[in-house]
């Protein structure tokens, strides 16, 4: 499997234009060191607590190791649960609670209450365009490749954004448990996730006033919390498997020297617990003789079932037969039966687990370790069935909900230096990426990667028939290039004449283990390349690189502020041109009223591009676009009727 450090943003990014020459030079040293910064000091510090946070779709949890006995525990308040439900909601006057309070929300105020937010995590609408139905709340379908945003009231949010609400409920949860300030983490993502989803979630650690040391991957965490990996000797495969409330993941692990390989993943990104929940609601409203109709018109009644079966399934995890009521109708299953109902679902599960095995080139019989994740796990059946496909028992002693935290405070105990024979590779103290559109920092090769580390993304030209790009390389945190630091900068020409966003430019980073950046741009359609070294001669101070990183910190909303500003600018810029384009090209087609009308709407978003408020221009945008988009529907039936029937047509899309 190609490592994740190398996959390639779907997304086209389009660069700025420019023909300067001009490299400048770095030390090994700035590339490469290891370092630990305290961010409330600005200094240097190996002793202060690092957390390990699961940032989970349907809950959240921070965990530490404790100072006294060593062990990984979850934090939490006194008697309350650890997990953090992760929901936002955000009311009338834009105040934002996150949790089981906002969780209230769900049913009552399902648009101004943000569930699942880690579903939309550095995705387009493309991408979920299929399920959109799936979010009550609304996801902007701007029908381009852009990332999504999501719209509550007023206020357009990005994923980033509302992922750093949860952050920051928990950093505070950590904090006041604590009684110390928090600021540096280590956080979990699924190891399917991309480096577009890494990188938003190291944006949201960020924007939460966290500095986060390390991305890790669910099942390494998962497995660390089990001891396996901790023996540098050991070489063990490793199936972890991750049933929760609305996701299935499985991964293959190979962990060797303190190395961890993901072999393969696999899994359903909607299928989970809250499905089990559904075929018992499904089963008792048959039984009862209420129609789904009626279920679907009461929502407090479809709620209270709802509720009840997930009881139900509780109860059943370590009792034979539950027995209850909803309201005044009484409600019975046995574990018989729900094992019944549920038996399709662990079916689905085991198929993906026998497609992840395929894809590793791996049998049963090479897993030599089964590890449990996700609250769904704690069902008799589903550690049965998986010890059987295996033909092992399963570790399940860990509390399934917190596993993953658990492992994320022992990773961060690593990096904190107290366990010296482990993990402590040479890493890159700031992140390596290049100049966008904008003068945005598109980062390639994140900071405290390890190296040797490689990295590529694809571009495309701004410009028909745009002959040269301008590839400029940056060192730092900030979100706007010109905060960063310019490392090196070539040109690559001799792009043949192509129609803008056709070139397909292939930017790759490769550090070496001497800690020399080489950068190269291909045009992959006709094969033109250049390749510059950034050659190790002067470089950054320790002090300098904290100063860097605080910067960001300190920073990072205003430096969100900034990109989403520039981001929904280019948006807009985009949105205009094509519109216009597409008015000229199909004036005959359309009626003068309703040319009339979208110009209008390119003039007031004209008007709004430089008010330097993201909302207003996203509201304007989203305005043209709602104007334009069934002309462009009709416009595209219309050719394609005239296709059908052997016409050619005049316009053009
Ligand atoms: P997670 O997404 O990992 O937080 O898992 C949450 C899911 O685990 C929800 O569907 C819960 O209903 C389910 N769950 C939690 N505890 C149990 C239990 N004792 N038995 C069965 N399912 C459970």
């Amino acid at each position: 499997m190609r490592p994740f450090s190398f996959s390639i943003r779907k997304q086209f990014y389009r660069l700025n234009v420019n023909f300067t020459d001009c490299i400048q030079i770095i030390t090994k040293k700035e590339v490469v060191a290891k370092i630990g910064i305290n961010i409330s000091t600005g200094s240097l510090q190996k002793e202060e607590i690092i957390v390990g946070i699961d940032l989970g779709t349907t809950n959240s949890l921070v965990a530490i190791i404790h100072p006294d006995n060593k062990q990984p525990v979850a934090l939490k308040e006194h008697d309350s649960s650890s997990l953090v439900p992760s929901v936002i909601h955000f009311d009338e006057q834009g105040n934002i609670t996150v949790g089981n309070e906002a969780k209230r929300f769900l049913v009552t105020e399902p648009q101004q209450t943000i569930f699942s937010v880690k579903r939309l995590m550095g995705k387009s609408y493309n991408d979920i365009r299929e399920r959109s139905s799936f979010f009550t709340y609304k996801v902007i379908d701007d029908n381009t490749e852009s990332l999504v945003k999501i719209q509550a009231g007023n206020k357009f949010y990005s994923p980033v954004e509302l992922s750093s609400y949860i952050l920051k409920e928990l950093k505070h949860r950590a904090e006041h448990i604590l009684k110390t300030p928090v600021t540096r983490a280590v956080i979990t993502v699924p190891a399917y996730f991309n480096d577009a989803q890494r990188q938003a979630t190291r944006d949201a650690g960020k924007l939460a006033g966290l500095d986060v040391l390390r991305i890790v991957n669910e099942p390494t965490a998962a497995s660390l919390a089990y001891g396996l990996g901790l023996n540098k000797e050991e070489s063990k495969t490793v199936a972890v498997y991750d049933l929760g409330g609305g996701t299935f993941d499985i991964s293959i692990l190979r962990i060797a020297g303190g190395i961890f390989e993901v072999l393969s993943t696999n899994g359903d990104t909607y299928l989970g617990g809250d499905d089990f929940d559904q075929a018992i609601v499904d089963y008792w409203v048959g039984q009862t003789g209420i129609t789904r109709e009626e279920l679907q018109l009461h929502k407090q009644v479809a709620q209270s079932f709802r509720l009840k079966a997930e009881e139900a399934k509780r109860f059943l995890s370590t009792a034979n037969a539950f027995t209850s009521e909803i309201a005044g109708t009484p409600v019975h299953l046995t574990r018989e039966k729900f094992e019944e109902l549920i038996r399709p679902f662990v079916d689905r599960t085991i198929v993906c687990c026998t497609k992840a095995l395929k894809d590793a080139g791996l049998s049963v019989t090479d897993i030599d370790e089964i590890v449990m994740v996700g609250g769904t796990t704690r069902v008799p059946l589903i550690k049965e069935s998986i010890g059987q496909f295996f033909g092992k028992k399963v570790h399940d002693d860990v509390n399934p909900d917190e596993v993953v935290a658990l492992g994320a405070a022992i990773q961060a105990d690593i990096l904190a230096g107290n366990n010296k024979d482990l993990l402590l590779l040479d890493i890159t103290p700031l992140s390596l990426g290049i100049e966008t559109m904008g003068g945005l920092m598109d980062i390639l090769i994140p900071r405290n990667s390890k190296i040797p580390s490689k990295a590529g993304r694809q571009y495309t030209t701004q410009k028909d028939g745009q002959s040269g790009m301008r590839i400029s390389v940056f060192q730092g945190e900030r979100d706007l290039v010109k905060d960063n630091r310019k490392l090196a900068e070539f040109n690559l020409t001799g792009i043949p004449g192509m129609p803008a966003g056709l070139p397909k430019v292939e930017v790759s980073f490769l550090i070496n283990a001497d800690g020399i950046l080489s950068v190269t741009a291909k045009e992959l359609r006709s094969g033109v390349s250049q390749t510059v070294e950034v050659k190790p001669q002067y470089g950054l101070t320790d002090a300098e690189v904290e100063k860097m990183l605080l910067d960001s910190i300190t920073h990072a909303k205003e430096d969100m502020q900034s990109r989403a500003l520039v981001e929904a600018q280019t948006e807009a810029k985009q949105i205009m041109e094509t519109t216009s384009q597409f008015l000229s090209r199909n004036a005959s087609l359309l009626s003068t009223e309703e040319i009339e009308v979208t110009q209008n709407a390119i003039a007031v978003l004209n008007a709004v591009m430089e008010s330097g408020n993201k909302d207003m221009i996203q509201e304007k945008i989203e305005a043209l676009n709602d104007i334009s988009r069934p002309y462009a529907e009709r416009v595209m039936d219309q050719a394609i009727s005239k296709v059908m029937s052997g016409k050619s047509i005049k316009g053009s899309i």
